[in-house]
């Protein structure tokens, strides 16, 4: 494949922007490799600077659940434009998108826009720590919640693909109260909160993981979370920013049934404009100002053209049947990598959730974070390179899940299987 357009780019791009990426996770260091320059996207078809032409799994990290530039989203955007770009001041569409937040997340009674995701975590902390009085945070290892000081401890995406332990620039200080624990190790959750629950305000978990590659809840591990919390008077915190509108259409929190006191989201509902979003009920909502004293603010929150992005996109997903489809294709696609895989003699572990998808290079069930780095680093790259050769965008990290969308055609998967296969029999 050609990538003379791509290098040119990022030969410019090192020296003006640092790593020539704007998010550590473009980067291909970890997979040895440049990251590919985008001349534009349609459907589940990603096309680079010099005209190659790819099926995405990446989809922005999680945004484009309906594929690239779907024509009513667009026509969403193109009517919000007409009528200016920011007003800072309410819109109607604010309160559309707000509504439509509300009655699908089964926790949230209020809401409040921001601009990411990062936002949404870091305004989440500091509202349960205001409504609670408490300062101490738990999180879990291999889980990313954005890159706010507090939260930046044991995280995984672009901080376990560089195998960073933290970040400087972070005082000790900010962190003494951020500790870390094993996700899916419900005894160590038990055993922290009867040390120091009076000391907790809250648990920030990501339900169903995708930033150590896809990890799931073990039964009960959720369960545990909303127990002890309740029973310390700690707040359970969802960060769906990822896995909101992705895993279902309420979240993380509809499909398990668990309902936690504060969620995050971002990613799907601004439809690729740059949103987040955080909510509650709202005896915890109303602790922000201006109704209460917590304070948090944002000059381009709500954006009217980020918003209609966000409304077509979720009325694209309220169509029936959209998530029992996202499900059967990525039941097929996770299926067909096990048996290719297996077929080249290839240990992996495959998983999926709604439209997440994870495939670890690995002989053993991946349960956390420890047991997601014992993959094989070295055989996801020489995969990882392969398929992009085959025309197959993947996340340049084995700790990072893969998404589909709508938009992605059983012809999109069966070409992405002979890939695999291909691949896998020269790993
Ligand atoms: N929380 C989760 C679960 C995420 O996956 C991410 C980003 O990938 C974030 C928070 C941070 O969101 P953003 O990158 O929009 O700041």
């Amino acid at each position: 494949m050609k990538r003379q357009a791509s290098e040119a780019l990022f030969e410019k791009a090192v020296k003006l922007i640092p790593g020539g990426v704007n998010s550590p996770v473009r980067s291909c260091k970890s997979v040895g490799g440049r990251p590919l320059f985008i001349n534009g996207a349609k459907g589940a078809e990603i096309v680079d600077a010099d005209g190659n032409s790819y099926i995405d799994y990446i989809g922005s990290w999680g945004p484009m659940i309906v594929g690239h530039n779907h024509p009513q989203v667009l026509a969403g955007v193109e009517a919000a434009l007409s009528r200016g770009m920011s007003f800072g001041a309410p819109t109607d569409l604010e309160v559309e998108l707000a509504e439509m937040v509300v009655a699908a997340v089964p926790s949230i009674e209020m809401v409040r826009m921001v601009n990411s995701g990062t936002e949404a975590t870091m305004s989440a902390v500091r509202l349960a720590r205001g409504v609670t009085g408490r300062d101490v945070i738990v999180k879990f290892d291999g889980c990313y919640h954005g890159h706010a000081d507090t939260l930046l401890v044991s995280a995984g995406s672009g901080v376990a693909t560089q195998g960073i332990p933290g970040s400087p620039g972070i005082p000790a200080d900010v962190i003494k109260n951020t500790l870390s624990l094993p996700y899916n190790d419900a005894k160590a959750v038990t055993r922290l909160f009867a040390e120091r629950g009076h000391t907790i305000a809250a648990v920030i978990v990501e339900p169903v993981v995708g930033n150590m590659g896809l990890v799931t809840p073990a039964a009960g591990f959720l369960e545990t979370l909303r127990q002890e919390t309740r029973q310390h008077g700690s707040l359970l915190i969802f960060d769906e920013v990822m896995s909101g509108f992705r895993v279902a259409y309420g979240g993380a929190q509809e499909r398990f049934g668990i309902m936690p006191d504060i969620t995050c989201l971002g990613k799907v509902i601004g439809g690729g404009m740059p949103v987040g979003a955080y909510g509650a009920g709202k005896d915890i909502m109303r602790h922000i100002a201006p109704e209460g004293d917590i304070y948090q603010a944002g000059t381009l929150s709500g954006n009217p053209v980020a918003m209609a992005a966000g409304i077509a996109c979720l009325k694209l997903l309220q169509q029936p049947g959209v998530y029992d489809e996202l499900e059967n294709m990525s039941r097929i696609l996770i299926t067909g990598l096990k048996r290719v895989a297996d077929e080249a003699g290839i240990p992996v572990q495959v998983d999926c959730c709604g439209a997440m998808l994870g495939m670890f290079f690995s002989d053993q069930p991946v349960t956390d974070f420890k047991s997601a780095k014992k993959s094989d680093l070295d055989r996801f790259a020489a995969y990882y390179r392969g398929m992009l050769e085959r025309g197959i965008f993947l996340a340049p990290s084995q700790f990072e899940a893969f998404f589909i969308s709508t938009a992605h055609t059983r012809v999109d998967i069966d070409k992405t299987l002979d890939a695999a296969k291909a691949v896998m029999a020269g790993l």
